[in-house]
Order: C-alpha cells, then sequence, then structure tokens
C-alpha cells in the first residue's frame, strides 16, 4: 500500500470541493480499494462520501423511478418499486457479483466500476487505459473476455457491469453535480467507448458527483427480463447478456429496448434489434431475425470469435422469455 489521506464529508458542497482538489470519492469500495491495493490506483485523498443523503429511491411521475447513487446494490434489487416495474434492474442485479459485494457496493459505484480486463489490473503490462500511451496487451494476448462491439485499436475491453445494461436498454439518465451546478446525462451517452483515450472513460468534470440514476416512464404494461451467461453459475462476470423490455398491446410489439452486456466497451445498446421488433407481432422467426441484428458489425478477436453466434443465442433466447412465441 501507499499514504493516501482520508476524508469524511458530510454535504454534497464539501464532496465536490474536495472532489474539485482531486480527492477520489469512495462509497462502497468494491473497486475503488481493490485496485488500490494492487496499485493500480493511486489517489492521494479518499472522499468518503457515504454520509450523504443519496440513499432513496422514488417513483417518478408518470412512473419512472430515481435511484440514488449510494441505494446499494442489494437494496435495489430487493425494493418493491423496481421490482414490480422494471424487473430487469433487479435481474440484472442478483446476477452480479456476490451477495457480500451486492450489501456494499452502491449504484453509483457500479456504473464508476473499472474494467475487468486482466492487463489493467497487473501493473507490469502494457495498457493504454492506467498508462496512456503504453499499448494494449489485450490486442496480441489473451482475450476471450474481450469485447466485439465498440472496440478501438487503443483498447478492446468489454464493460463489467450488469446493471449499466439494463440502464442503457431503458434510456437511463444519469444526475450528477458539480462545481458548475446540476446536470443530466442520457447513459448512452455517459460510458464513453475508448477511442482514442481509453483512460477517459466517464462524460464526468472535475469534481462532478453521481446522485442518482434516473429510468424514465415507459408505457405499460412492460414486461422485462435480464439473461447472463457465464462460465460459472455465480460470482463471475458475462460472456454474453441481454437485457429486453417489451412494450405488447394489442398482439403488437409498441415498444423494444434492449442492450447487450459481455461484448461491448460500453453497455451495448442495440437499436437496430429495436427497430426489428417494433410494430411487429411476436413470433419465433421474429426473435431469430431481430437477434440477428445484434451482431452485425461486431469485430471479434484471436479468442473470442464464440461471442458472437452466443450475443446472438443469448438475445434470441431473451426475447422469447420476455415476449413468448404467440
Ligand atoms: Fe488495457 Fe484496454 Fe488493452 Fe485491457 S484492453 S490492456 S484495459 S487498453
Amino acid at each position: 500500500m501507499f499514504p493516501f489521506s482520508y476524508t469524511k464529508v458530510s454535504s454534497a458542497r464539501e464532496a465536490i470541493d474536495a472532489g474539485r482538489r482531486g480527492g477520489r470519492y469512495l462509497a462502497g469500495g468494491t473497486t475503488l480499494v481493490d485496485l488500490m491495493r494492487e496499485t493500480v490506483e493511486r489517489p492521494d485523498t479518499l472522499v468518503d462520501i457515504t454520509a450523504l443523503p443519496l440513499n432513496d429511491i422514488k417513483t417518478t411521475s408518470g412512473g419512472g423511478l430515481r435511484i440514488g447513487a449510494l441505494v446499494t446494490m442489494a437494496e435495489a434489487a430487493a425494493h418493491r418499486a423496481v421490482r414490480t416495474a422494471f424487473p430487469v434492474i433487479s435481474e440484472a442485479l442478483e446476477l452480479s457479483a456476490s451477495a457480500q459485494l451486492r450489501n456494499m457496493a452502491t449504484i453509483g459505484g457500479n456504473i464508476m466500476q473499472r474494467t475487468r480486463c486482466s492487463y489493467f489490473r497487473d501493473v507490469t503490462a502494457a495498457c493504454n487505459k492506467r498508462d496512456p500511451g503504453s499499448g494494449c496487451a489485450a490486442l496480441e494476448g489473451y482475450n476471450r473476455s474481450h469485447a466485439i462491439h465498440g472496440t478501438s485499436d487503443a483498447c478492446v475491453c468489454a464493460h463489467p457491469s450488469d446493471v449499466c445494461v439494463a440502464f442503457a436498454a431503458l434510456d437511463a439518465y444519469v444526475h450528477l453535480q458539480g462545481p458548475q451546478g446540476e446536470r443530466k446525462v442520457a447513459f448512452a451517452d455517459f460510458i464513453l467507448r475508448p477511442g482514442d483515450t481509453p483512460d477517459r472513460e466517464h462524460d464526468l468534470r472535475r469534481g462532478e458527483l453521481i446522485t442518482a440514476v434516473e429510468i424514465p416512464a415507459h408505457p405499460r404494461p412492460l414486461k422485462s427480463g435480464y439473461l447472463k451467461v457465464r462460465d460459472r453459475q455465480s460470482y463471475e462476470f458475462a460472456l454474453t447478456s441481454a437485457a429486453v423490455a417489451l412494450h405488447i398491446q394489442g398482439g403488437v410489439i409498441r415498444t423494444a429496448k434492449v442492450a447487450a452486456g459481455g461484448v461491448g466497451t460500453v453497455p451495448w445498446k442495440l437499436p437496430a434489434v429495436e427497430r426489428r421488433l417494433t410494430g411487429q407481432r411476436p413470433s419465433s422467426r421474429l426473435w431469430a431475425e431481430a437477434a440477428e441484428e445484434s451482431v452485425r458489425g461486431a469485430r471479434p478477436l484471436t479468442h473470442n470469435k464464440f461471442k458472437v453466434a452466443l450475443l446472438r443465442r443469448t438475445v434470441e433466447r431473451q426475447l422469447r422469455i420476455v415476449g413468448g412465441t404467440e
């Protein structure tokens, strides 16, 4: 370990002041403390924000949700409003990490979690995300768990979160508070693709703090769910996953919200799948044809070619589970 200072704040203003001076926000600590132990991250100051009043879940007008950034994964997964309105969120959370981690880790921290690329965590390996300009050991290395969508020559790691896939599918927003005031960013724009700057992972300005995630209202009834495919049944990251939400009325799909996990450098929204579904009648053939759109443009690496077929099947299966096969 290395020396660092620790301060606990009691207001958002205090937190933002400390963040503006370079402090790193600490909530559950389930990512940051691990990375500090491995010396991948070496912050000078930790700013403990756990006393801030950001730990409630509210229903918004029209039937959306606002989930405070300090709500734990376990609390969000168990909350009646989440389970009733958006089971895709509860299911994604319950399939994440372990029970112990879900009791500690927060929704804000989940969004800010860093990649599980093993080269990122090995400080002797070349990694543009950890050490810009050093190269990417995964490109020529072992890349079975890496992304097939949204990659660049600088970085190919997959985004690790499950619940962020559900948020992307549901067109969520991230609420931020910073030195210049409050703002709201579409979830799809908040987590950044690597491009030439994989070290820049979020649309976050200096000192800004995530205060909440907002799930907009969607037409009702909305059936939704999350399917995760992984090497073992628990405490494992997704090889592929699919978050699906469908509003079906009069036998026709009026609204389709779909995203995939384990395959993108960011939670991978699938607008072409959504377009293929909208206005159609559910059928086995439709699920298969729509799922085909999920792999268009995929760029597999040496060891993850299997993800192309696996993603197509994961999306098709979850469409069938959520939408039925009338
Ligand atoms: Fe680093 Fe990204 Fe390459 Fe992994 S894939 S080594 S995180 S640059």
